[in-house]
Order: C-alpha cells, then sequence, then structure tokens
C-alpha cells in the first residue's frame, strides 16, 4: 500500500477472505454460511464487501435494513438477502427488490402476508425470528400456535428460516444462560416444524457463538464481526486479520511552550515544552469526543501519540514530543497492528462502534 496522504480507510479484501476461511473451517461441511454485512458491511463498504464474499461463495447476506438491502441489489448483488429488521413502511420496496424480511411479531407477519396477497404472489420466501433471551426482537414460544395457524390459511409466504439471537455468546461466564437460549430455540422450532409440515433452516449463532457453541450451528451461521478479523476474544483474534486500516497525515506541526493552551475550550495547557501534530479526521469522521484528552491515540513512525485536548470536529491533536516525525507523515489511528478493538477498549466501547462510526466521508481504499 501507498503511503496515505490524506485520511483513508484501507479494506484488504485479502483479509476478508483468509477470514471467511477461517471461519468456514469451524463449520460442519454442509452448514451455510450468511454473512452480515449491514452497516456498510461494518463500516468498511458495503458493495466492494458483498461482492467480493459474493465470489466467495457465501450463502446468504444480511442487512438490518431495507435500504441496505436495496444498495446491494443496485450494485448486482444476486444472492438471498435476509433483512433482519424490516420496518412495515418498506415492504413494498422489500418485495420489489426480492429481499426476504425477518418476521418478528404478528403485526409484522399481517402486514406482511397483505402486502404479498396485494401483489398477487405466493410461498415469498420469510424468516420467522423467536426471542429466546435477548428480548430485543422476535416473537415468542408462546406464539407458535397462532403463527402456525396463519400460515396454514395462506400460500402468500414461505418459511424460509426460524432463527433466534444470542445474548452473551462471547462471555464465558454466561454458558448456562446462553444453554438456555439453545434449549429454548430448538424446543421452538421442533413445533414450529411439527405445525408447519415442513423444515425450513435453523440458524442462531454470531461469530461468537460459531466459535464457543458448534453444538448451535444448525443450518446456517450468521458471520458479522468475525468476518472484518475481530472474534471477542484473544485467541480467535490471533486467527483472524482486521480488514479495516484508517490512516491519516501529519497536517502541521506546533510547539506549544508551558502554559500555552491547545484546542476548543483550552482542554489541554501544556506543563513542559510540547510538539503537537494536527491531523486531518475529527468527531465528523468516527473519532468520537469520548477519544480525547488522552484516552485515545494514534502510530507516528511505530510510537503511540496521544490524543491531546478536545476532538475537533475536522481535526485532532496527537502528542509528538518524544517522536521523530514531520508534515506529511503517515498516521495509523488503527489497522492490524493496533486494533479497532485495542483503540476502542480505552473508551469502553467495543470493535463494532469504532468500525461503524468511521464516516462516509473518508475515502475506502483496496487492497485486493
Ligand atoms: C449483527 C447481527 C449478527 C452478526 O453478529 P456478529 O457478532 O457481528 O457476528 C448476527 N445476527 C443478528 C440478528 C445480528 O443483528
Amino acid at each position: 500500500m501507498l503511503k496515505a496522504q490524506e485520511t483513508v480507510l484501507e479494506i484488504d479484501l485479502k483479509a476478508l477472505k483468509h477470514n471467511l476461511e477461517f471461519i468456514k473451517s469451524k463449520l460442519e461441511e454442509n452448514t451455510k454460511c450468511l454473512a452480515v454485512v449491514k452497516a456498510f458491511a461494518y463500516g468498511s463498504d458495503t458493495v466492494e464487501v458483498a461482492k467480493c464474499l459474493e465470489t466467495l461463495n457465501v450463502d446468504y447476506f444480511a442487512v438490518a435494513y431495507v435500504n441496505e438491502g436495496v444498495a446491494l441489489r443496485d450494485a448486482g448483488i444476486t444472492r438471498p438477502i435476509l433483512v433482519l429488521h424490516p420496518q412495515v413502511i418498506n415492504f413494498e420496496t422489500l418485495m420489489e427488490r426480492n429481499l426476504e424480511p425477518s418476521l418478528y411479531s404478528h403485526r409484522v407477519l399481517d402486514t406482511f402476508i397483505n402486502t404479498v396477497k396485494k401483489h398477487k404472489k405466493d410461498n415469498y420466501p420469510v424468516h420467522i425470528k423467536f426471542n429466546t433471551g435477548l428480548n430485543r426482537l422476535g416473537f415468542v414460544k408462546e406464539d407458535v400456535d397462532s403463527i402456525v395457524s396463519k400460515l396454514k390459511v395462506t400460500e402468500t409466504i414461505k418459511v424460509k428460516s426460524i432463527f433466534s439471537h444470542l445474548a452473551a455468546s462471547e462471555d464465558k461466564t454466561e454458558k448456562d444462560f446462553t444453554n438456555g437460549q439453545i434449549v429454548s430455540f430448538k424446543s421452538i422450532s421442533n413445533q414450529m416444524v411439527d405445525g408447519l409440515g415442513y423444515k425450513p433452516m435453523l440458524h442462531q449463532c454470531n461469530t461468537s457463538g460459531i466459535m464457543n457453541y458448534p453444538e448451535a450451528h444448525f443450518d446456517m451461521v450468521r458471520c458479522g464481526i468475525g468476518l472484518y478479523g475481530f472474534g471477542n476474544n484473544q485467541e480467535v483474534n490471533r486467527n483472524l486479520k482486521p480488514v479495516a486500516t484508517l490512516k491519516t497525515v501529519i497536517s502541521q506541526i506546533h510547539t506549544l511552550n508551558i502554559g500555552d493552551s491547545l484546542g476548543y475550550n483550552r482542554a489541554f495547557v501544556a506543563d513542559r515544552g510540547t510538539r503537537t501534530a494536527t491531523l486531518p479526521i475529527g468527531h465528523a469522521d468516527g473519532i468520537g469526543r469520548q477519544y480525547g484528552n488522552e484516552k485515545g491515540f494514534v502510530t507516528i513512525n511505530g510510537q503511540k501519540a496521544s490524543i491531546l485536548g478536545n476532538v475537533c470536529m475536522d481535526m485532532i491533536m496527537v502528542d509528538v514530543t518524544n517522536i521523530a516525525c514531520k508534515e506529511g507523515d503517515e498516521v495509523v489511528i488503527f489497522g492490524q497492528r493496533n486494533t479497532a478493538e485495542h483503540l476502542a477498549e480505552n473508551v469502553d466501547s467495543i470493535s463494532y462502534e469504532l468500525l461503524t462510526a468511521v464516516s462516509r466521508r473518508v475515502k475506502r481504499t483496496f487492497n485486493r
């Protein structure tokens, strides 16, 4: 890769391929792999990442919202796309673009059946979501009979899968809770299969579930963060490669004398001679204000430089007092060595939040 001359997010598609291969090595031969590409493929780039994954033969894609599915169809993606959290106002668009809804309540189920009726279609593929303990989205086990009775009297929709989501799959101390979710999902899906008279696909695992609960892989797994290089666990991380590297450059260097202040609200005041570098990246680019005041850091010529004072909209200032560097030098915010997970930990955040925050105005480049 060339040295960065502006703020760029480098996307390493070779690392993506490596991560997919590692995840697939954890699956049985015929377990399907769904790639979660919501939120611009975890902040990277929806189109390039989905196209790459399609050529690598993932079986399914998932996004959170209908407009994200539309973007995939516009890009020419032809694989099935599960929309995890559709809103009824978008059902027409969802059908027009051949997207497959997660149906998570009777309101959503009824509205969807009516939409399909209006279009005079039948056997439209849908996915029934059950809540087994996350208490976020989904039918509960008491709904099985009423769902089945509705489905028995309509040809409009066909259940392609039944699924649920784990609440704490990365947390070994919550093993009992997670096992309870798995038992509950098995019982619900058995009842559904009995009622429907056919067997849809079953799936329950996200990345950490894939790693920690192989007995819960069922017919398909839903992999998000693992594809992008993080496994919520040191040992898994060693086998994965972060896909995104956020880089920038030094715009200008300043020298502060004792008592000089830096940035908005004079949040930093020098208590010794201090050399600072101003970088063209700020909270509008995804480096939140919580990273200011020495909570966050960047890497310049292999050395750690703390963020001084408040994060501005378009700039941060970092401490380069003890770092040999000059204007125009490359700066790494996070990447394969100083990872997004590590940086996020400093502010009690997680890789997911930092990655998905990188804003659209940051240019994406690709290593193919
Ligand atoms: C986001 C999401 C996933 C992916 O989770 P990771 O931890 O990133 O692998 C899977 N399933 C559902 C329902 C999700 O919302």
